[in-house]
């Protein structure tokens, strides 16, 4: 098509937030951070490279993801340990702090629900910033890799892709079927992975991951949580994943509990306040 005359005036106009988050309750980070340092920790779990495992943490405890022996990126996945429907939303996170998460930002769970389920309270690749790619780290812009797209690309049969490490984790960890267990997996918390969208094609593109052994991403649990960690076979996604070329590491995921009333004043957030009648009624 061609262009119409006043294209150029068009695109000029400036865009708006679409959601202005000052309105956002503010998670208290001073209380956190003073919970934090009292707290011990009650446990770890070591994620086998090209496979998830689950993890639990109490509302009001904290949990810790960690790059250890190399580079390696991880796909989260978070539900309410009480209620698997209630799970963590990608896309409405990624609406309310944009395409990469960092500290004193939320997970925050689907409808009805839509309440924080984890507060970032510490990155250690905070310093990366938005790169000359447009790239950053800890994404909600990608999904999870799966073996479905594999199929869809190249008709592969790939077995160890996130969603299929989730799967089986939270199977074992349930006592589900795979194919139950499935379909609670969900779109990820993208940790450690450097991402963005190439301004000429709007692609979704990767990057070999910043992280060192010794970085961590670390979080406060607004609610009960069930969590599962894969560690993503793409390694540090410098090349490609859906297949077992890449190198890969485990990754660490640790659990901390506050001393008793170091969280006076806390509690955990309620469901959202919509009434869900829908305009009826
Ligand atoms: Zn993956």
């Amino acid at each position: 098509m061609t262009e119409p005359s006043d294209a150029a005036t068009r695109r000029a106009v400036k865009p708006v937030i679409c959601y202005p988050n000052e309105t956002l309750p503010a998670p208290d980070l001073e209380l956190y951070a003073q919970a934090r340092k009292g707290a011990v920790k009650l446990g770890e779990v070591l994620v086998p490279p090209r496979d998830a495992a689950c993890f639990r943490v109490k509302a009001g405890q904290f949990f810790r993801i960690s790059s250890v022996e190399g580079p390696q990126v991880g796909d989260l996945n978070l539900w309410n340990a009480e209620d698997l429907s209630e799970r963590f939303y990608s896309g409405k996170s990624r609406a309310l702090h944009g395409t990469h998460l960092t500290v004193a930002e939320r997970m925050w769970s689907s409808f009805p629900y839509l309440r924080p389920m984890a507060t970032i309270v510490k990155d250690t690749l905070d310093w990366y910033g938005i790169d000359a790619y447009g790239g950053s780290v800890h994404d909600v812009i990608g999904t999870r890799c799966d073996p479905y797209t594999g199929n869809l690309l190249s008709g592969t049969q790939y077995h160890h892709c996130c969603h299929s490490n989730l799967t089986r984790a939270l199977a074992d960890e349930m006592g589900l079927s795979l194919h139950e267990a499935e379909a609670h997996v969900h779109d990820v918390l993208n940790v450690f992975m450097c991402t963005g969208f190439t301004r000429d094609t709007g692609q979704y593109f990767m990057k070999a991951s910043p992280v060192r052994p010794g970085d961590h991403l670390e979080f406060f649990a607004e609610i009960d949580l069930l969590g599962a960690l894969s560690a993503c076979p793409g390694g540090d996604c410098s090349t490609e994943h859906s297949s077992d070329t890449a190198r890969c590491h485990p990754l660490l995921v640790e659990m901390f509990e506050p001393e008793p009333g170091a969280l006076n004043g806390w509690a955990s957030p309620p469901v959202n306040g919509y009434d869900r009648s829908h305009g009826r009624g």
